[in-house]
């Protein structure tokens, strides 16, 4: 950054912290707060626990005009090694209620959370997200789902914070659900609650639905492994299972998982899941992944794409 740069942020800096005064952490570390279990820290760091407290720093953020980022629970996303040089909000909204069939959560809730109470209130169509780490505002973001079942085809309405710091409701189709994606990506709306429309079902199949996917899950993923599951988004195409080929298939193909950098390696049961062994850099993940990517590329013309998140600078380097 440049002096000017610096100089402007130091202000900011100041500014938000005679506003938010201990509450606002300096140099907080991400590394802790991610699944990678990688990264530098974030400059400033505050805790949101109420949808006000949410929509006034967000409010703040725009008057000062500081960087920032809304981070849920770190489950699929890549903190560079340098930290973020701005305001890091951690997502804390808490609290779910249920109403007949509809289930009402704060979105910093942790999704699994919510598939419990609902299975403890006999409530049937989460079961498809049993063991999708993060929290519900993350799951909603990115469309999470899995076996061909997407958050988008559960959620009925979530009330947002925009740039402004101003607070609404928006229904299911505002999003324009697609495949790991929503309008968040492009608006940078911020979800503060959501609603999930569920129907009553029965409380021992649904728990027995949930176990069978966590089994299941279990046996195809690395039991407390640091990693933000899939790296790549699969690729859209027809003729394929769920309508995806799988980017898994294509670095399968490409002899993935002989293929390491620094303390980052790829998962033997899963080409598409990268780990960091406990010693990797984010660096090292990142390097890793664009080893990847161009040898699928090299191979088969197919620009893999990154499902998760990168936070921070990365040097955008080919190797
Ligand atoms: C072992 C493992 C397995 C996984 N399996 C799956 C899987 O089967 N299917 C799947 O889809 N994903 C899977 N994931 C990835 C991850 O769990 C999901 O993408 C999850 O929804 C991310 O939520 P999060 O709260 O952790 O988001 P974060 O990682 O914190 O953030 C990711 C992005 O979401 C944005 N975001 C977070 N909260 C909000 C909010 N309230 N409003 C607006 N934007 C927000 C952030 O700004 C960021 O850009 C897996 C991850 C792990 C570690």
């Amino acid at each position: 950054m440049d002096f000017m740069g610096l100089m402007i942020l130091k202000d900011s800096e100041q500014k938000l912290k005679d506003r938010f005064g201990d509450r606002l952490i300096s140099n907080q570390s991400l590394a802790k707060l991610n699944t990678f279990g990688t990264g530098g820290p974030a400059r400033l760091f505050y805790e949101a626990r109420t949808i006000d407290e949410l929509a006034s720093m967000v409010k703040a953020v725009r008057e000062i005009e500081i960087p920032a980022f809304l981070l849920g629970g770190g489950s699929n996303l890549l903190v560079s090694d340098d930290g973020f040089d701005g305001l890091v909000i951690k997502n804390s909204i808490k609290g779910i209620e249920l109403n007949g069939n509809e289930i009402t959560c704060g979105a910093g809730e942790d999704l699994q959370s919510i598939i419990d109470f609902a299975t403890e209130n006999s409530q049937s169509g989460l079961e498809f997200a049993t063991g999708i780490y993060g929290t519900v505002g993350g799951a909603i973001f990115g469309n999470a789902g899995a076996y061909g079942t997407e958050t988008a085809g559960v959620l009925k309405s979530a009330q947002l914070i925009d740039k402004q710091g101003d607070i609404r409701t928006e229904e299911n189709l505002y999003f324009k659900f697609d495949y790991r994606n929503s309008i968040l990506k492009t608006t940078g709306e911020i979800v503060a609650t959501a609603k999930f429309a569920l129907e009553m079902g029965n409380k021992e199949k649904i728990k027995s639905e949930c176990e069978r996917i966590k089994a299941e899950r279990d046996a195809k993923l690395p039991a407390n492994a640091h990693t933000a599951g899939c790296f790549f988004k699969n690729i859209p195409d027809k003729a394929e299972k769920y309508g995806k080929m799988s980017a898994g298939k294509l670095l399968d193909e490409i002899g993935a998982k002989e293929i390491s950098y620094g303390g980052a390696s790829v998962f033997a049961k899963h080409a598409n899941i990268l780990l960091n062994e406990g010693t990797a850099s984010s660096d090292d993940i990142r390097r890793l992944a664009t080893m990847l990517k161009t040898k699928v590329k090299d191979k088969f013309g197919i620009e893999l794409t990154e499902e998760i998140t990168l936070l921070g600078k990365f040097v955008e380097e080919s190797i």
